[in-house]
């Protein structure tokens, strides 16, 4: 009598976890990494490995190690990573709110860029924020987004957008040409945060500015939820978070001035927060549906949680302004006054 096993039947691969490799900080380039979270890849389960968060004794940055190696970044950003298609088909009621905030932010980073400014938008994604400075001037800066990946540049491709497809490092752009550079939740997602802000440095002519917007790892959503599900971990795809110290230092490390570093208002790390743990801890499924970026309620509910935080300086996320600095001999511009 044949016994044949459901295995043999189906062909069922053995579980592959991640390839992981171990890194040393990328701020300072010290090894040495205490241990402060290990958590999972709770939003998109592309794995079923544990991650491990480190901050570095010597210069405080967080970071994730081991991590994924670059052949892992397909697996580890599934198709259906919501940065590569945040459109209003998806996301409704709740692409048009962040649009009306964003817009509104957008016009800030903008203000005082002369009429034919160009613009880069570094990590656009399917791009958003492209879009947005678009519609707001049509006929006046020259806008460019650039994206690591395929299917976001197509994304952002099919709306008329200049998108390039790479990175900052590697893209042959003109230097010494940009008067604005955006990195919108683009710098905590790559493996050299000084790599990336000394090209940006490069391509920004003398006295343009960065924009940076990032977690921020000293916030209350942080000390609440910083053991494990902290939704700004995003296991395994932010490899390194940010404090406003490390952020300063990070732009000194690229030789840009600080302008400001100001914390701003996002419900979404409380969101995630939340989710996190529910999940982890077994709770029913249509209790962990009520909280993401698909669901109103809660955004709404943590929306008005974290802009009391943003009213006492602790808003969920970070936002510098950069500058690569004029020639000293310049005497026209008046000297920085540096908030941090
Ligand atoms: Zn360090």
């Amino acid at each position: 009598m044949s016994t044949t096993t459901l295995h043999e039947l189906i062909e069922v691969p053995p579980y592959v976890g991640l390839e992981l490799v171990p890194v040393a900080c990328a701020l300072c380039g010290a090894d040495d990494g205490e241990p402060v979270a290990v958590g999972e890849d709770f939003e998109y389960r592309t794995s079923a490995d544990s991650f491990l968060a480190v901050r570095c004794r010597r210069c405080g940055l967080l970071y994730l190690s081991p991590r994924p190696t670059a052949r892992e970044l397909p697996r580890i950003y599934p198709s259906t990573y919501h940065a590569f298609d945040f459109s209003p088909e998806r996301f409704g009621f709740v692409y048009r709110v962040r649009r009306a905030l964003e817009t509104r932010r957008a016009l800030a980073w903008c203000r005082g860029l002369p009429p034919a400014a160009r613009v880069i938008d570094i990590g656009c994604g399917d791009g958003f924020h492209l879009k947005l400075l678009r519609a707001v001037n049509p006929d006046g800066w020259t806008l460019e987004g650039i994206d690591s990946s395929m299917r976001a540049v197509a994304a952002a491709r099919a709306h008329d957008l200049t998108v390039h497809l790479g990175t900052i490092e590697t893209v042959d752009l003109p230097e010494a040409e940009y008067d604005l550079a955006l990195l919108i939740a683009t710098i905590e997602h790559v493996a050299d945060p000084v790599g990336v802000l000394a090209a940006v440095h490069r391509l920004l002519r003398p006295g343009g500015r960065a924009i940076l917007v990032t977690d921020n790892a000293n916030a209350p959503d942080f000390r609440l939820f910083g053991g494990r599900h902290w939704g700004g971990y995003h296991f395994p795809r932010h490899w390194n978070l940010f404090t406003r110290e490390t952020l300063a230092a990070l732009a000194n490390r690229a030789g840009l001035e600080v302008v400001s570093i100001e914390t701003t208002m996002s419900p979404v790390n409380w969101v995630y927060s939340l989710r996190n743990a529910l999940d982890d801890w077994g709770a029913p499924r249509w209790i962990v549906n009520r909280f993401s970026l698909r669901s109103p309620v809660s955004l709404a509910a943590f929306t008005v949680v974290d802009t009391l935080c943003q009213l006492l300086g602790a808003g969920a996320l970070l936002r510098a302004s950069l500058r690569r600095p004029l020639p000293y001999a310049d005497a026209s511009y008046p000297p920085l006054s540096v908030a941090i």
